[in-house]
C-alpha cells in the first residue's frame, strides 16, 4: 500500500461538536452513548451517541399512529407550510448542515452542501405538490353517476436509509410522507447517526415555528430511531406501518421485502446499482471523459448510481480510455473538506476490503488494473483513501456482475450496437444508464423498449445525479421503488374509487337486474 501521508494527523471531534451545536442538537444525545460515530476523514470516533431500546421504538411507532389520525385530518396545503418551514431551516443552516454531511460520511463539501440543497430542493418540489394531490374524475357507464378517485393519507412511513446519503434519502420521503399526511418513523444508517440528529433538530425548529403560527401538528408526527438493525427489523415487522421506504443494499432489501409482503404492507425499496455508460462512435469525447470521470469517481465511488461499467466502440476506445487513464491517475484524493480535493476516503476498514477482493478477482480474470492501491492521508491509519481504478476487462463476468461500493470502473470494449445493448442489461441490477452518443437512432433506441431496461436511462450525461422532478428508483434487483418526482407521492397514500348517484332510480353496472 501506497502510504505518500501529507501532513500531520488532525481530528474533527470539536468541529463535529461545534457544528450539532449550532444545529441546535444536545450534548447528551451524543456523549456517553453506545453507538461510535466515526469519520472516514480521520478515522477517529468524534461522538458516542445514545440509542433508542426496542421498547422506546415500539413507543414511537405507537405515538406516529396517533399523530397520523390528526395529522390526516389537517388541510394538505396547511401541511404542506410545515414543509416550507423545513425548507426555511435547510436553508438556514445549509452550510452547517453540509459539512457534517461532509465530515460523517467523507463527501467532498460541495457534495455535502449539493446533498442538502436536495432536501431544500425536495421540501419546495413538496409545498406545490401539497395543492396538487389530485384524482380523476372518470366516465361512468350509469346516467346520473358520477365517478371519481380520492387520494388519502395511508399512515405511518416508515423510513430506512443507507450510509452514502444520510439526510437527502431521509427528506424525500418525509417532504412527500409529511404532505401526504403521514407521520414518518425513520430508522438511519447506524454510520450516519450524527446527521440524523441533527436533521431532527431542524425539523423540530421548523415544527416549533409552524405552530407559533398557529398550525396545528400533533405530537410524535416525526421520530428518529438511533439503532441497529434490529430496530429496522422492528419498524419492518410493525402492524402500524402500512409502508416502508427503505434504501440500502440489495441484500437488505432481499430481507426486507417479504416480510413487508407477508403482511401486506407496502415497500419502496432503493437497493443497489451496476449502472452502465455506452459510448458510441459519434460521441463528443470532450463531454464524454468529464461525464465518466464524475459518475465513476465522484463521492468515491459511493453512489448508488455510480457509473461502474463503461463499454467503448472500439473506434473511440484508443482515444478515449488513454485519457481516462490520465484523469485517473491525475484526480486529487484527500481530505474532502480541504478544495480542491474532489475524491474523499471510504466509508470504512470493510469497504476497502470489498474493493480489494473484487480488484483481485479481476485481475484473476486477466484484466488490466490500473489504480485502487491505498492512499496515506495525514498518517491515519483507520481512514481508508484510495486511488479510484479503473479496469480494462474482456468480459463481463465475476466482478463485474456485482455492485461493489467503491470507486472501480469496469471498461470494456465492443463492436455491434444491439449486442452492447443486450450486454448492457445483462446484469441483476436496474438502476441508472447513459449513452454517449450523438446519433439520433442510438439514442432513441436506447431509451426505447428495447434499449435500457433501467429506472433512469439519460443521454450525453453520466448516470449519477438526479434532479428531484423526476421519479428515481430503479427495476430488477434494484428493487423497483420510485421517489422523489413525478407521481412518486401516490405511493405513499392510498387510492378511493368513489361512485356518486345523484338520481331517483339505482341502475346497476354491467346491465344486472336484481329487482326486490
Ligand atoms: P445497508 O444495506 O448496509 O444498510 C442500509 C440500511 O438498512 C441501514 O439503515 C441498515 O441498518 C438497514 N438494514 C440492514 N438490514 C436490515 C434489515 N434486515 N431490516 C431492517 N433494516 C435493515 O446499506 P449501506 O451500506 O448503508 O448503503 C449502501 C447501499 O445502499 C448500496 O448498495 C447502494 O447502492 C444502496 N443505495 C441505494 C440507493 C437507491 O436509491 N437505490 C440510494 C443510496 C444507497
Amino acid at each position: 500500500a501506497e502510504r505518500a501521508a501529507s501532513g500531520a494527523p488532525f481530528s474533527l471531534v470539536s468541529e463535529a461538536s461545534a457544528l450539532l451545536s449550532n444545529l441546535g442538537v444536545a450534548s447528551a444525545r451524543y456523549t456517553g452513548g453506545t453507538l461510535k460515530a466515526r469519520s472516514p476523514i480521520t478515522g477517529e470516533t468524534i461522538a458516542t451517541v445514545v440509542e433508542v431500546g426496542e421498547a422506546e421504538a415500539r413507543r414511537a411507532i405507537d405515538e406516529a399512529h396517533a399523530a397520523f389520525l390528526k395529522w390526516r385530518l389537517v388541510p394538505a396545503p396547511k401541511r404542506g407550510e410545515l414543509v416550507r418551514l423545513l425548507g426555511d431551516e435547510l436553508r438556514a443552516h445549509k452550510q452547517a448542515l453540509g459539512r457534517l454531511v461532509s465530515i460523517e460520511v467523507g463527501k467532498s463539501l460541495s457534495e455535502g452542501l449539493g446533498e442538502v440543497q436536495e432536501m431544500i430542493d425536495i421540501c419546495d418540489y413538496a409545498v406545490g405538490l401539497s395543492r396538487q394531490l389530485y384524482g380523476l374524475t372518470i366516465a361512468t357507464e350509469r346516467s346520473e353517476h358520477r365517478m371519481m378517485e380520492t387520494w388519502h393519507p395511508l399512515g405511518v412511513t416508515g423510513i430506512i436509509s443507507a450510509f452514502n446519503f444520510p439526510v437527502a434519502v431521509w427528506s424525500w420521503n418525509a417532504a412527500l410522507a409529511l404532505v401526504c399526511g403521514n407521520a414518518i418513523v425513520w430508522k438511519p444508517s447506524e454510520k450516519t447517526p450524527l446527521t440524523a440528529l441533527a436533521t431532527e433538530a431542524l425539523f423540530d425548529r421548523a415544527l416549533a415555528r409552524f405552530k407559533q403560527e398557529g398550525g396545528t401538528a400533533p405530537d410524535g408526527l416525526s421520530a428518529v430511531l438511533i439503532a441497529g438493525r434490529s430496530v429496522g427489523q422492528l419498524l419492518v415487522g410493525h402492524p402500524k406501518v402500512p409502508l416502508v421506504s427503505a434504501t440500502g443494499s440489495t441484500a437488505m432489501g432481499r430481507a426486507v421485502g417479504p416480510r413487508l409482503a407477508q403482511r401486506f404492507a407496502r415497500a419502496i425499496l432503493e437497493l443497489g446499482g451496476n449502472n452502465a455508460a455506452i459510448v458510441t462512435p459519434t460521441a463528443d469525447l470532450e463531454l464524454t471523459l468529464r461525464g465518466v470521470a464524475f459518475a465513476a469517481m465522484g463521492t468515491a465511488g459511493q453512489r448508488c448510481t455510480t457509473l461502474r461499467r463503461l463499454f467503448v466502440h472500439e473506434s473511440v476506445y484508443d482515444s478515449l480510455v488513454p485519457r481516462l487513464k490520465q484523469a485517473y491517475t491525475s484526480v486529487t484524493v484527500g481530505n474532502p473538506l480541504e478544495a480542491g480535493n474532489l475524491v474523499g476516503p471510504l466509508i470504512d476498514q470493510a469497504a476497502f476490503a470489498a474493493m480489494q477482493t473484487a480488484l483481485g478477482a479481476a485481475k484473476e480474470a486477466g484484466a488490466s488494473v490500473l489504480g485502487g492501491e491505498r492512499i496515506g492521508v495525514g498518517a491515519m491509519d483507520e481512514a481508508y483513501y484510495v486511488r479510484p481504478a479503473l479496469v480494462e476487462i474482456a468480459e463481463q463476468a465475476g466482478p463485474v456482475m456485482q455492485e461493489t461500493f467503491a470507486p472501480i470502473l469496469y471498461v470494456m470494449r465492443y463492436s455491434d450496437f444491439d449486442a452492447v445493448l443486450d450486454l448492457h442489461n445483462a446484469v441483476p441490477q436496474g438502476l441508472s444508464s447513459s449513452i454517449f452518443t450523438n446519433d439520433l437512432r442510438e439514442a432513441e433506441a436506447f431509451l426505447s423498449a428495447r434499449g435500457s431496461d433501467c429506472g433512469i436511462a439519460n443521454v450525453n450525461i453520466g448516470p449519477s445525479g438526479a434532479e428531484i422532478g423526476g421519479a428515481f428508483g430503479g427495476e430488477k434487483e434494484t428493487g423497483g421503488g420510485r421517489e422523489s418526482g413525478s407521481d412518486a407521492w401516490k405511493a405513499y397514500m392510498r387510492r378511493a374509487t368513489n361512485t356518486i348517484n345523484y338520481g331517483r332510480t339505482l341502475p346497476l353496472a354491467q346491465g344486472v337486474k336484481f329487482d326486490v
